[in-house]
C-alpha cells in the first residue's frame, strides 16, 4: 500500500482501514467475542514473498544510505501517522485480538506502536572507540533484509518492536503476523506505508507456511520471531541452511514471589494486572504466584476482591477492562488446566466455570489456591485468565520453584524491602526481574528471554544493535 493508492484520510476511520487491508476472498477473521466474521484477509502465496523480496532487495540499499538523522524523521513522520490512525486501529485490535480499549488495552496498544517508531527514531547508536592506540572502532551497519513473524496477543505493539528498530538501522523488513490477528499488522503496515519509501516494509498474511517460506528463504540476514517455544525451536532448525541472525522471544512462565512483609491490600491492583494484563494472554505476565504463609490468606482475600470488581466484556464496549481471549484453542487449553487442579483438590477462589454454550471464547476470571506447586496449571503456561496461588514457607524452596521451569523470560519480587528484593531478585533465572510489580516495559530497557524463552534482546540500544551487523576497523 502506498500513498497513491489511499485515499489521504481514509485509513484514519475503521471502515476505511479494514477496507484497505482486507480481501473479498482471503482467509476469515473472526471476532473472538462473537464468533462472527469481520474481514477476509489476503493469503500471500510463495510467489508474492518473492515479489516482497524483490521489491526489498531494491529498496534497501537507498533507504540505509538515507542515513539515520533522516530516516529517523521519516520514522517520526510514521509515528504521526499512526497517532492519526490511532483510533482506527484501537478498534481493529479490539475486534479481532479481543482486548478492551480502554486500560492497558487498545488504544495503549496503538499508542505503543507510535511510542516505539519515536525511540526508535531517537535512539543513537553512533561508531565507538574500542581503542587509541592502535586505533580500533565498532560500527553498526544494516544487515539487509529482515524477516519477522509475530504472535496474536499483542500483534501490533509486537509488530513495532519487531520493525521500527530495523527500519531504523537501514534494513527493509517483510513481516508475517500470526493467522488469528493478521489485520492488525496489515494495518500498520497501511498506516505506515502512507510514509515510508515502496518496498522498505512489507507485511505479508499467510498461516505457518508462509512462516516457513520465510524462515527457509535465503533473503534475509535476520528473523525476528516472537512466538511460542516449539514454533521458536523450528525456526533455529530452519537457520541452518542460511544462517540468519535470530532474535527469539518465546513463550514464558514467570513466576511471582511475596515476601512475608508486604501489605496485601496495598499489592492486590498491581499483582491482579501483572497476571491478568490482555486476559493473561502476554508473554511477560505473571503465570504462578508463590505466597509466604504469613500473608497467604490476606493476599488471595485482597486479590479476589480486586478481581472481582474487574468487568469482563466485549472488547469495544467502554465499560469492559478485560476481554476474550483470542482462539478457541487457548480458551480449551485454560479450561483444561482449571479443571486438571480442581480434580487435584486445589481451591478455586473465583471463576472456574465457563459459559460454554455462550458465544465468543469467553473465560471467567480464575483464581486457584492451595494449588500443589508442581500441578499442570503452575508448570505449564496457560496463556489465559487462571492464576495458580502456590503456598509457601522456606524461601530457598520457593526460589528452586521458581527457577525449576526450563523458561525464563520475567519474574517479580513482592516486599516492603526493596533491598532485600533486590537480593532475591538477582537468585531468579529470568532475562528480567521487577519488583512490586510485573511486566511493565519500556522502549529504552532491554527485553528478552533465557533458557526457553528464547535469546537476543529487543528495546534501546542493545535493541538497535540486534537489527544490524557489527563492523570492526582495526588501524
Ligand atoms: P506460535 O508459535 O503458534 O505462532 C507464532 C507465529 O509463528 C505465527 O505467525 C505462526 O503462523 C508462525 N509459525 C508457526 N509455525 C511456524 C514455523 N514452523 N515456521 C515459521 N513460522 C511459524 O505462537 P502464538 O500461539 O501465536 O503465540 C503465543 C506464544 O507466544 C506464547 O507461548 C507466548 O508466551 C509467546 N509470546 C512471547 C512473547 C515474548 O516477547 N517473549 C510475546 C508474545 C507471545
Amino acid at each position: 500500500m502506498t500513498l497513491e493508492q489511499t485515499t489521504t484520510g481514509s485509513l484514519e476511520t475503521y471502515e476505511g482501514l479494514l477496507a484497505a487491508i482486507s480481501v473479498a476472498d482471503g482467509a476469515p477473521v473472526t471476532d473472538p467475542a462473537t464468533d462472527e466474521v469481520i474481514a477476509h484477509a489476503p493469503i500471500a502465496t510463495p510467489a508474492d514473498l518473492d515479489a516482497a523480496v524483490a521489491a526489498a532487495r531494491a529498496a534497501q540499499p537507498a533507504w540505509e544510505a538515507l542515513g539515520h538523522a533522516r530516516r529517523s524523521e521519516i520514522l517520526v513522520g510514521a509515528a504521526d501517522a499512526v497517532d492519526r490512525s490511532a483510533a482506527a486501529l484501537a478498534e481493529l485490535i479490539s475486534r479481532e485480538q479481543g482486548k478492551p480499549l480502554n486500560g492497558p488495552g487498545s488504544r495503549f496498544e496503538a499508542g505503543g506502536v507510535s511510542a516505539w517508531l519515536r525511540t526508535a527514531a531517537a535512539t543513537e547508536l553512533s561508531e565507538e572507540t574500542l581503542l587509541d592506540e592502535p586505533r580500533a572502532t565498532i560500527a553498526y551497519r544494516a544487515v539487509g533484509l529482515v524477516g519477522a513473524i509475530g504472535p496474536w496477543n499483542w500483534p501490533a505493539l509486537i509488530a513495532a518492536w519487531q520493525l521500527a528498530p530495523a527500519l531504523r538501522m537501514g534494513n527493509a523488513v517483510i513481516m508475517k503476523p500470526s493467522e488469528h490477528t493478521p489485520l492488525s499488522v496489515l494495518a500498520v503496515g497501511a498506516i505506515l506505508n502512507q510514509v515510508l519509501p515502496a518496498g522498505v516494509l512489507t507485511v505479508l498474511s499467510g498461516d505457518r507456511d508462509l512462516g516457513v517460506a520465510l524462515t527457509g528463504h535465503d533473503a534475509f540476514g535476520k528473523l525476528m520471531f516472537t512466538g511460542s517455544t516449539r514454533t521458536g525451536k523450528a525456526i533455529v532448525a530452519a537457520s541452518a541452511a542460511n544462517l540468519p541472525r535470530l532474535t527469539l522471544e518465546l513463550g514464558g512462565n514467570d513466576p511471582g514471589i511475596v515476601l512475608p512483609d508486604v501489605d496485601a491490600q496495598a499489592i492486590a491492583q498491581d499483582l491482579f494486572w501483572g497476571a491478568f494484563i490482555n486476559t493473561g494472554q502476554t508473554c511477560a505476565a505473571l503465570k504462578r504466584l508463590y505466597v509466604h504463609d504469613d500473608v497467604y490468606d490476606d493476599v488471595v482475600e485482597a486479590l479476589r476482591a480486586v478481581a472481582a470488581q474487574v468487568p469482563m466484556g466485549y472488547g469495544v464496549d467502554e465499560s469492559s477492562a478485560l476481554g476474550p481471549l483470542t482462539t478457541a484453542d487457548q480458551l480449551a487449553i485454560v479450561d483444561r488446566l482449571v479443571e486438571d487442579a480442581k480434580a487435584g483438590g486445589a481451591r478455586v477462589v473465583l471463576g472456574g466455570e465457563p459459559d460454554r454454550a455462550a458465544a465468543g471464547n469467553f473465560y471467567p476470571t480464575t483464581l486457584v489456591a492451595d494449588i500443589d506447586a508442581h500441578a499442570p496449571l503452575v508448570v505449564e503456561e496457560q496463556f489465559g485468565p487462571a492464576l495458580p496461588i502456590v503456598r509457601y514457607s522456606d524461601l530457598d524452596e520457593v526460589i528452586g520453584l521458581a527457577n525449576g521451569l526450563d523458561v525464563g523470560l520475567g519474574a517479580s519480587v513482592w516486599s516492603a524491602d526493596a533491598a532485600r528484593a533486590r537480593e532475591i531478585a538477582a537468585r531468579i533465572q529470568a532475562g528480567t526481574v521487577w519488583i512490586n510489580s510485573h511486566g511493565g516495559v519500556h522502549p529504552m530497557v532491554p527485553f528478552g528471554g533465557i533458557k526457553g524463552s528464547g535469546y537476543g534482546l529487543e528495546f534501546g540500544v542493545e535493541g538497535l544493535k540486534a537489527v544490524a551487523v557489527p563492523h570492526v576497523i582495526n588501524g
